[in-house]
C-alpha cells in the first residue's frame, strides 16, 4: 500500500473541492436540491434572483435558499427569447429556459428582489406559467431610516417567512431567526477570510477557484458550505503556490447576470489578480456581522440599510458609489478597475459614468467592456485587459 505524502493528500483533497463546486455550479438541474429535499418530505427549496435576499428569513423557516443566477453558457435558448423584446440582457431569457424546460421543478417557491423592470416583469411571468407555486416580488427598501423603509422591509421578510413557513409546517421565530443570523454569521465570517486572504495574497486564491466556492452557497445548506469555505482557505494557505508578475485589478458591473467561468481564466491568464469583485454578491452584500442579540427583524433591516454594499440597483443618497468605489480600489491597493457589465443591464450602465468620473478624478486607470453569460468569444477581451495590464505594468497607468 501507497501513503501519499502530506502535500500530495492536500493537494487531492483541493482539487476534490474545487470538483465538488464546479459539479454545483453545473448543475442547472438542480439535482442537488432534489436531493436535499429527498431526505425529509417536509423539505422545502426557495429559489431566488439576483441579487439579494435575506436568506436567514428563508432558513428560519425551514427553507432552503437557493439561487437562480441564469443558464451560464450551458444553456441553449429554445423558448426563452419568444418571451422578451431582443434588447435587453440575457439571464430572464435563460431563467424562463429554465422554468419551461422543468429544470426549476425542484423549487417550491420563487423570490424576485426588486432590483430592475426585467426582473419584475419576469416574475409576473412566473406567476401567469406556474400558478400553483408560491411567487412573490420581494420590495427591498430604498428608504433607509428604520421607521420607514426598515418597517417596511420588516414587514415584507414576515411576510415571505410566514409563507415559507406554512410550507414546511416550521414556525419562523423570532428564536429560530436569531439562530438563523448566527450560522449566516459565521458564513459571513468565512467569506471574510476568504476575502481578505486574496487581497493579501491573490496567487493562493485563482479567480475561478473563487468564484465556484463563493457560487456554491447558493445550492448548498448555509452549515456546509461554510465548512467548505475554510476549509479551501486551510488548504491554500497550505498550497505552496507562488506569486505571478500580475497586476491588481477591482471589478465592478458583474453584480446580477453573471460572466462565463471562461471569462474569468481570460482575465487572469491577461495578467490580472482579481482582488475585489462584485460577483454573487448577494452572498456577502451585507457585510460584518449581524447583531444576535435584540429584534431580529430588526437587525436585518439595519444591516441591509447600514452595512450593505453599494449595487447599481440600490439608490442610496447618503453616498457617492464613485467615492465608495475609489475608497475600495485604495483599500484593496487595486493597481485599476475593470468595469465589466452584462450588455443591455441599465442599473449597471447607468452608474458606469458616474464610477468612470470618480476613478479619473482619483487617477485610478480603468477599462470597460461588456459580457453576457453565453459570451463564447474571448480574444477580444483578452487583448484589451493584457494591454491593460501591460499598460500600468509599464507606466503605471493606461
Ligand atoms: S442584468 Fe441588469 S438588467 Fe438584467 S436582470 Fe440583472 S440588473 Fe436587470
Amino acid at each position: 500500500m501507497t501513503i501519499a505524502a502530506p502535500a500530495e493528500t492536500a493537494t487531492g483533497r483541493l482539487g476534490e473541492l474545487i470538483a465538488r463546486a464546479e459539479r454545483l455550479y453545473e448543475d442547472l438541474d438542480f439535482k442537488a436540491v432534489a436531493e436535499w429535499k429527498s431526505k425529509d418530505k417536509t423539505r422545502r427549496a426557495i429559489g431566488f434572483l439576483p441579487v439579494y435576499v435575506p436568506r436567514e428569513v428563508i432558513h428560519a423557516a425551514g427553507g432552503l435558499p437557493v439561487g437562480i443566477m441564469g443558464g451560464g453558457d450551458q444553456t441553449e435558448i429554445v423558448r426563452g427569447d419568444s418571451y422578451f423584446q431582443s434588447y435587453i440582457c440575457h439571464l430572464p431569457r435563460s431563467v424562463i429556459e429554465l422554468l419551461v424546460s422543468g429544470r426549476l421543478d425542484a423549487m417550491d417557491g420563487f423570490l424576485f428582489p426588486s432590483i430592475c423592470d426585467v426582473i419584475r416583469n419576469l416574475s409576473g411571468m412566473f406567476k401567469l406559467l406556474k400558478p400553483d407555486k408560491y411567487v412573490h416580488y420581494f420590495d427591498l427598501p430604498q428608504n433607509f431610516q428604520r421607521g420607514l423603509g426598515g418597517r417596511f422591509y420588516g414587514h415584507e421578510m414576515r411576510e415571505v417567512a410566514t409563507a415559507v413557513g406554512r410550507m414546511t409546517g416550521i414556525e419562523p421565530t423570532d428564536d429560530r431567526l436569531r439562530e438563523s443570523i448566527r450560522v449566516y454569521n459565521l458564513n459571513r465570517k468565512a467569506i471574510a477570510e476568504l476575502l481578505k486572504l486574496r487581497v493579501d495574497k491573490p496567487w493562493l486564491v485563482p479567480a475561478t477557484e473563487y468564484y465556484l466556492v463563493l457560487r456554491a452557497g447558493y445550492m448548498l445548506p448555509v452549515e456546509e458550505h461554510t465548512a467548505l469555505l475554510n476549509e479551501y482557505v486551510q488548504l491554500v494557505k497550505d498550497s505552496g503556490r507562488r506569486p505571478m508578475d500580475n497586476i491588481r485589478v477591482m471589478v465592478r458591473g458583474a453584480f446580477c447576470e453573471q460572466p462565463p467561468l471562461a471569462l474569468l481564466r481570460t482575465l487572469e491568464r491577461a495578467g490580472c489578480y482579481l482582488v475585489d469583485d462584485d460577483f454573487v454578491v448577494g452572498t456577502r452584500l451585507v457585510h460584518g456581522q449581524v447583531a444576535e442579540q435584540g429584534d431580529p427583524w430588526d437587525a436585518l433591516a439595519d444591516a441591509f440599510m447600514h452595512h450593505s454594499l453599494p449595487t447599481p440597483s440600490v439608490y442610496d443618497e447618503r453616498h457617492t458609489k464613485g467615492e465608495l468605489l475609489v475608497r475600495k480600489a485604495r483599500e484593496v491597493r487595486a493597481d485599476g478597475v475593470l468595469l465589466m457589465a452584462p450588455s443591455f443591464c441599465d442599473p449597471a450602465l447607468l452608474d458606469q459614468p458616474m464610477l468612470q468620473t470618480a476613478l479619473e478624478k482619483a487617477g485610478i486607470p480603468f477599462t470597460s467592456f461588456k459580457y453576457s453569460e453565453d459570451t463564447g468569444q474571448f480574444q477580444v477581451i483578452r487583448e484589451q485587459a493584457g494591454t491593460f495590464a501591460d499598460a500600468i505594468k509599464l507606466w503605471g497607468t493606461v
